[in-house]
């Protein structure tokens, strides 16, 4: 049985970065903290959390003098409320965040509501909301735009950065179909991250060849859900796992071929191990 990895595969240039500004911080400062998991990987908030970084989950948490900010980004206001204290901010934002944080501060300062196509409850779009200056809503549903009483004059479209690219138009569309007769003005702006397009393309090519698809990631990381939705959608059978270990033998039996991809936190030693089990159980015949 051929067992293939997506094109895509591994950190995203996000991660390496805010990952590699991190090491740097850990090794100029000794101990450090990361407000939130620096990114939304178990093994890698273990890893360094064993070199020094503890991650916290609010800024009244932090006992440190160094503050991190994750890849996905905080708000405003919680950066204000870091430099109040005094703290050190070591800010990892991904530059792909900051561009929607932007497009979000912009808009509202133009007077514009703001609606993110994004899960409200995701630490990258309260962030981006924060920009906005909590002038809007994020949603993941149409509806709750569209049946709106005072629906705003103006309104602004954006997406959090790892959402499925075909979902957004689809959420856009209903959107205009419904609101453009009724208000001035509407500005759509395409903030999606174009590696995460890149990854969900490969992914689902991948998925479309094969008869079995792993997906590998963080059960809380959006990007992986999204990953692993996409690929279920083609109709083959696909299985999220976190690590190596969560995979069953009876998944591969009367299976053609695997396919494997990953999330945009997935270090190279869990693909690693993750190759490693699938190719032993295919030698096995657990197949
Ligand atoms: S997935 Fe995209 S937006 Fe998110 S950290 Fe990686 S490069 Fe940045």
């Amino acid at each position: 049985m051929d067992i293939e990895k997506a094109s895509e595969i591994g950190f995203c240039f996000g991660v390496k970065r805010a990952l590699k500004i991190l090491e740097e911080t850990i090794g100029e400062y000794g101990k450090v903290e990361t407000l939130g998991p620096v990114v939304h990987n178990q093994q890698v908030v273990d890893r360094f959390s064993q070199l020094g970084a503890r991650a916290v989950d609010r800024p009244d948490q932090i006992t440190g003098s160094v503050a991190v900010i994750p890849s996905h980004g905080v708000s405003p206001d919680t950066l204000d409320e870091l430099a109040s204290r005094g703290l050190k901010v070591v800010d990892t934002t991904c530059p792909n965040v900051r561009r929607a944080q932007s497009a979000a501060r912009d808009l509202s300062q133009a007077g514009v509501w703001v609606v993110i196509f994004g899960d409200p409850l995701h630490p990258e779009v309260k962030g981006i909301l924060g920009w906005a200056g909590h002038k809007g809503m994020a949603t993941l549903d149409s509806v709750s735009i569209t049946h709106l009483h005072d629906l705003p004059a103006r309104l602004g479209l954006l997406s959090q950065t790892t959402r499925n690219p075909a979902q957004y138009v689809a959420f856009v569309d209903s959107i205009a179909s419904v609101v453009l007769s009724k208000i001035d003005e509407l500005r759509i702006i395409n903030t999606l991250c174009n590696i995460t397009k890149r990854r969900q393309a490969a992914a689902l090519e991948l998925a479309r060849k094969v008869s079995l698809m792993i997906v590998v990631g963080g059960r809380n990381s959006a990007n992986t859900r999204c990953l692993a939705e996409m690929c279920s959608s083609t109709g083959t059978e696909t299985h999220l796992v976190e690590t190596a270990a969560e995979i069953e033998g009876d998944w591969l039996k009367g299976q053609r071929a695997i396919g494997v991809t990953t999330g945009t936190s997935i270090p190279d030693s869990v693909i690693g191990e993750v190759m490693l089990k699938l190719d032993g159980m295919n030698h096995r015949g657990q197949s």
